[in-house]
């Protein structure tokens, strides 16, 4: 991914390279084409990931064409601090020095007389910090009518500070059809309130924290075959001090048939999906809770949103397709202090996905290269594991009485790929030009046929938070 399938001009990229960056950020390289697509963005990530060139060079282009005029400002950028201010005002001297754009910064401690000629004037390109700027509006100082698009950095901030009544009324004086972007570390309530008043159709991007800053947990990469899976896992359950685990699979399919399979081969194991409706999934946390089951074979969907913290283990049965994914998993693992091991199965389809995730977490993962004594020694399963989903023939197995093989699994028809999955796999490359706004992970959920479980779309009840361990 490199600055210039972001669809940036030329000018940009100029200044991009001079400045010295190349390749954007995860965050930037999600953010950017939305930006230009006109579509309002709800951008979460860590300070210093990178959000402000996310909007500040896709702003440039935007602005790039039009004209200023007097007392309207064409765009807003709100800062919590005159700090933060500032710095966005040199990032867009930085890149926009091959555009003519001019721009206003609007911030205490700087006298309000050239603020207000700067007004005057007309500017591109309005930075402030909410205080400041109502205080010019009651003054009658300034229009933001012709404001056609705003971005409100730093939420998070700007509620700790006491800001978002400010916020709402500035929002409520610009026009309606502006496009509204939104930065965030975190997404408290009070900032998702605001978004859903404010933002119309918004994009969401989520950059997970780098999951290596966690050195308490110890990751591994199991290379194996979809064949051996449920073997290694076996294996390693029996040879590792699991006192608990969270088993993750792409598919609810899978989650189902490995936890039956374990269940057969003694495990105390459970399951969540998202063909289960919420009070299902609440009284199987309650069993892993309560210690009654050990192991939870789980989806992301079904995960996600559940504080289950404190795992002693989290095996990748299967790689995860996104990396986000990747760093929520294990981050289920290691908290507080505590040590955790997280185990990733690989078989040779699962190249790309495994580059993917180290190259978000800067981190190569250890291959395991000593498997196990359980799993070599392994006796041969029951036939009824075998095949395990993934290599198993095209043809169908019918289920003979007695046998609970796992017809499903055993035969992974082209169907079952993205339709069936959790969560259908992104394409790589964000391209300019979409035919239609991509869906976002509800309508995921929703074309995964997920069961009318759509409660759980929204934030998470806070009884849902379990903590594991001590
Ligand atoms: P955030 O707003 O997410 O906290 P910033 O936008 O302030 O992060 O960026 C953090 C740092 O990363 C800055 O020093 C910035 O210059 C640098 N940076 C941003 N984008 C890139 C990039 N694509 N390549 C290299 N460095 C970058
Ligand atoms: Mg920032």
């Amino acid at each position: 991914m490199s600055f210039a399938d972001l669809g940036l001009s030329d000018e940009l990229l100029k200044a991009v390279s001079t400045a010295g960056y190349s390749e954007p950020t995860p965050i930037q390289a999600q953010a950017i084409p939305s930006v230009l697509m006109m579509r309002d963005l709800i951008a979460i990530a860590q300070t210093g990931t990178g959000k402000t060139a996310s909007f500040v060079l896709p702003m440039i282009d935007i602005l790039a064409q039009g004209r200023t005029r007097a007392l309207m400002p064409r765009s807003l950028i709100l800062e919590p601090t005159r700090e933060l201010a500032a710095q966005v005002a040199e990032n867009f001297e930085k890149y926009g020095k091959n555009h003519k754009l001019s721009m206003a910064l609007l911030i205490g401690g700087v006298q309000m007389g050239d603020q207000v000629k700067a007004l005057e004037r007309g500017v591109d390109v309005l930075i402030a910090t909410p205080g400041r700027l109502m205080d010019l509006f009651e003054r009658g100082k300034i229009l933001l009518t012709g404001c056609s698009m705003l971005v409100i950095d730093e939420a998070d901030r700007m509620l700790d500070m006491g800001f978002i009544p400010d916020i709402e009324t500035i929002c409520s004086k610009l026009p309606v059809n502006r496009q509204t972007l939104l930065f965030s570390a975190t997404m408290p309530p009070p900032i998702k309130k605001l978004a859903d008043k404010f933002l119309s159709n918004p994009k969401t991007i989520e950059v997970a924290r780098p999951a290596t800053t966690n050195t308490n947990i110890t990751q591994y990469i199991v290379q194996t075959s979809a064949m051996k899976k449920r073997d290694v896992l076996r294996g390693l359950l029996q040879s590792e001090d699991v006192q608990t685990g969270i088993v993750f699979c792409n598919r609810k399919t899978t989650v189902r048939e490995l936890n039956k399979s374990l269940k057969r081969h003694g495990f105390r194991s459970g399951e969540i999906h998202g063909d289960m409706d919420q009070s299902s999934r609440i009284a199987e946390l309650d069993r892993f809770k309560a210690g009654e089951i050990n192991i939870l074979v789980a989806s992301d969907v079904a995960a996600r949103g559940l504080d289950v913290k404190g795992v002693s283990h989290v095996f990748n049965f299967d790689a995860p397709w996104h990396p986000d994914d990747y760093v929520h998993r294990i981050g289920r693992t290691g908290r507080a202090g505590a040590k955790g091991t997280a185990y990733t199965f690989v078989t040779a389809e699962d190249a790309e996905n495994i580059a993917n995730i180290e190259k978000l977490t800067g981190q190569q993962i250890p291959r395991l290269d000593r498997t196990p004594a359980t799993i070599a020694d392994a006796p041969a399963s029951g036939e009824a594991d075998k095949p395990a989903e993934g290599d198993a023939p095209r043809r169908r197995r019918s289920r003979g009485k007695g046998s609970d093989a796992p017809a499903k699994a055993a035969a992974p028809e082209p169907a079952e790929r993205p339709e069936r999955a959790e969560r259908a796999p992104r394409p790589a490359a964000p391209r300019r030009q979409e035919p239609a706004p991509r869906p976002e992970r509800r309508d995921h959920r929703a074309a995964a046929d997920d069961g009318p479980d759509d409660g759980w779309n929204g934030p998470f009840p806070a009884f849902l938070e379990v903590t594991l361990g001590r």
